[in-house]
């Protein structure tokens, strides 16, 4: 499988030396049966194709020699990056090579099973933030927690439609039959500080905003509860505030609100703060319906590990 890309663009591609290296990169793509003559033609449809069309770039992808891709241009290769990158996968190689010996060939009964079927307790939904990772500050191995990231660890409610936070979590609900949900808020949140930087009336195709807006009435309870507090300290707020929001979404879908009230489900919250590396949970305390009335939720179970 392989397709050519073209993209409109400010880049130029005109120089021989470079397509001598489309043309043999073509004669690969394409396979044997482009006879030299044919590959030649071809050459030179490309060459006057980019003549006439300076600000067209072509794009390459191969599928089944790897997923090389490569981008010709006229701009000088960054050979700095191109290492850095080598670099990183080479230490990317030698984990996994190293999770490989002592982790999976040294339980390779456990890692026979979980090839079969999982059956985690735990489904966890975590920020996107690369310093948060639920596995790295709470061990989760392989197996122990089905696992969403998302902008702010966000929960919209049933009502918003379909997103890839609730399709996991309908998944890990009604066939994993995850027995815990727990939503991990954490401390310096950029998406938490994007939602109560929002302005009002603003319209904008930013996806960002159009994500963490889902946070909205936990930015309300901030903004009516913390309006003496600087902006700083207002935006901690609201990253507990908005756990505790995302719990009450939880219940929004009724698949969850009946295993809640059933007591094999429970939802938990979290918050990790990584300043001092302390982490707070707590759980819903489940009442009934009624209970969803604005603000009228109760935790119990609160720790505070430190
Ligand atoms: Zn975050």
């Amino acid at each position: 499988m392989a397709h050519a890309v073209f993209q409109s663009s400010s880049l130029s591609c005109s120089s021989s030396a470079d397509f001598s290296k489309i043309s043999a990169k073509a004669s690969n793509i394409f396979g044997s049966q482009l006879r030299s003559q044919e590959i030649e033609q071809a050459h030179l449809r490309f060459l006057d194709y980019f003549k006439r069309n300076p600000t067209v770039k072509l794009k390459a992808v191969m599928g089944s020699s790897g997923l090389a891709q490569e981008t010709i241009d006229n701009k000088p290769k960054v050979a700095g990056v191109t290492d850095e990158a080598s670099n990183h996968f080479k230490e990317l190689r030698q984990r996994f090579l190293g999770f490989k010996k002592d982790k999976y060939l040294g339980n390779l009964e456990h890692y026979r099973r979980l090839s079969e079927a999982q059956a985690p307790k735990f489904m966890v939904i975590a920020c996107a933030d690369s310093r948060v990772c639920p596995s790295s500050i709470l061990g989760f191995q392989p197996g122990e927690a089905f696992v969403v990231r998302n902008v702010a660890n966000l929960v919209p409610p049933h009502e918003n439609g379909p997103s890839e936070t609730n399709a996991a979590l309908e998944f890990a609900v009604n066939s994993l039959e995850v027995e815990n949900i727990l939503v991990i808020g954490h401390s310096c949140c950029g998406g938490i500080k994007a939602l109560m930087s929002l302005q009002d009336e603003a319209v904008s195709s930013s996806f960002i905003r159009n994500w963490v807006v889902v946070g909205k009435p936990a930015r309300l309870k901030t903004k009516e509860a913390a309006s003496n507090l600087n902006f700083d300290q207002q935006c901690r707020h609201c990253e507990k505030e908005s756990i505790n929001r995302s719990l009450l979404n939880l219940l929004t879908y009724p698949w969850i609100e009946e295993r809640v009230i059933r007591g094999s489900l429970s939802i938990h919250g979290g918050y990790y703060d990584f300043i001092d590396c302390t982490f707070e949970k707590w759980t819903l305390d489940y009442r009934g319906s009624g209970f969803l009335t604005d603000s009228e939720y109760s935790i119990k179970n609160r720790e505070f590990w430190s």
